[in-house]
């Protein structure tokens, strides 16, 4: 068996381009999806898979760790700058699909069957523009409280928001205040069985994010997000001593080597990798190892399209440490429409359930996706109020 072609699939979904890989094999009706979806950088991902195609055409696509060890060490760059991290990730995700169909069984088959009965969902309510809290009409606290009501009323048993405001590097009690009082509006719309999640979106120095997550801790988080630039894992790990919330964070690193020193720090209680971007589920599952040695929990970032979902589901059923997946139900009226088949989500418990669908269980509507042709994103030009730049 050999591969014949490596095609990208854009889908403009409102907030994100969609890339959608689709590794194409020389048995009929044979082919695998994967997913390299990477905001504000669509045209340099698919420049990216079209430079790394020709080192796979005409491969054996059942070979996935050989071939991630071409497209991570071959034509003398590494493969951990996010873009070609995030096309390998695409077509690694593209090959496990194909060696499950092979073989006529799910992903986590492969990896040693189920470890759990379903995998917990959680949703994002959104928040923390700069305009919510330092516009000429900030955002009310007790918005926080309507979208987790929504939230829980759609059947989430947990969900993440952005209560924490975007921070010049050191500022007063405002942005605290503020801080505080969205969580308490959500821990009173949904009580104490619910779980909350705070993401930070690394916009906070290490100092702010310590005060932050000081003043978050009577809420009692599920976990505390990105307090500080992932850059600073001394940083991280000074806020994760600060408090007994779990931090977490992983989202923007991009191979194995990038988590050792957060373990070796115990900087975090939560890794993030994004299957879509950390080297794929090849690499997600090296991470999985390491955090599991560390008894370091996994909740991989995943608000990407549905066949980001896909995978994740299918490291979530295979992987002790996996605790939550990520999913976004309300971005485009038509998500559903672009897969053919896929997982079953639970409605009443926002749970999933493994299948026996092989590989990564998803197809997709290739008509559908058409539909929606490639637009750039919407810019993101973030200011202080003094006019410096500010982090998204
Ligand atoms: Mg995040």
């Amino acid at each position: 068996m050999r591969i014949t072609a490596i095609e990208t699939l854009v889908c403009h979904a409102r907030m994100r381009n969609w890339v959608f890989v689709k590794v194409l094999t020389d048995q009929p009706g044979l082919w695998g999806w994967g997913e390299a979806t990477l905001e504000w950088h669509t045209k340099s991902v698919v420049g990216a898979i079209e430079d790394l195609t020709p080192l796979l055409v005409s491969e054996d696509p059942t070979r996935v760790e050989h071939l991630w060890q071409m497209m991570y060490r071959q034509h003398f760059w590494h493969g951990n700058g996010i873009v070609r991290a995030t096309a390998i990730s695409g077509i690694d995700l593209a090959l496990w699909d194909i060696v499950g169909k092979v073989h006529g069984v799910p992903c986590h088959r492969l990896w040693g069957g189920p470890v759990r009965d379903h995998v917990r969902l959680y949703c994002h309510l959104g928040g923390g523009k700069m305009e919510d809290f330092y516009g000429t009409d900030p955002q009310d606290a007790a918005h926080f409280g309507e979208l987790a009501q929504q939230a829980v009323a759609d059947g989430f048993t947990a969900f993440k928001s952005m209560a924490v405001p975007p921070t010049m590097p050191i500022e007063g009690l405002r942005p605290i205040r503020y801080a505080e009082a969205c969580v308490q509006a959500m821990r009173d719309a949904v009580g104490e069985g619910i779980d909350i999640m705070v993401d930070c979106h690394a916009r906070p120095s290490p100092r702010m994010g310590v005060r932050f997550a000081t003043a978050l801790e009577p809420y009692g988080l599920y976990f505390f997000e990105e307090p500080c630039w992932p850059e600073s894992i001394e940083g991280i790990a000074e806020v994760q001593r600060s408090v007994s919330t779990p931090i977490a964070t992983g989202e923007r690193l991009t191979s194995q080597q990038a988590f050792t020193p957060l373990l070796e720090k115990r900087a975090c209680s939560v890794l993030q990798p994004d299957i879509t971007h950390c080297g794929g589920l090849s690499e997600a599952r090296r991470i999985a190892a390491m955090a599991e040695a560390y008894r370091v929990a996994l909740a991989p970032h995943n608000p990407q399209g549905p066949v980001s979902t896909a995978a994740s589901l299918q490291l979530g059923f295979a992987t002790p440490s996996y605790i939550i997946c990520e999913s976004v139900h309300a971005d485009v009226p038509w998500r559903c429409d672009v897969v053919d088949e896929g997982f079953k989500v639970e409605p009443e418990s926002r749970t999933v359930k493994p299948d026996d669908r092989p590989g990564l269980g998803i197809e997709v509507n290739e008509d559908e996706v058409k539909k929606h042709p490639f637009e750039p994103e919407l810019l993101q030009r973030v200011f202080y109020p003094d006019g410096s730049v500010g982090d998204w």
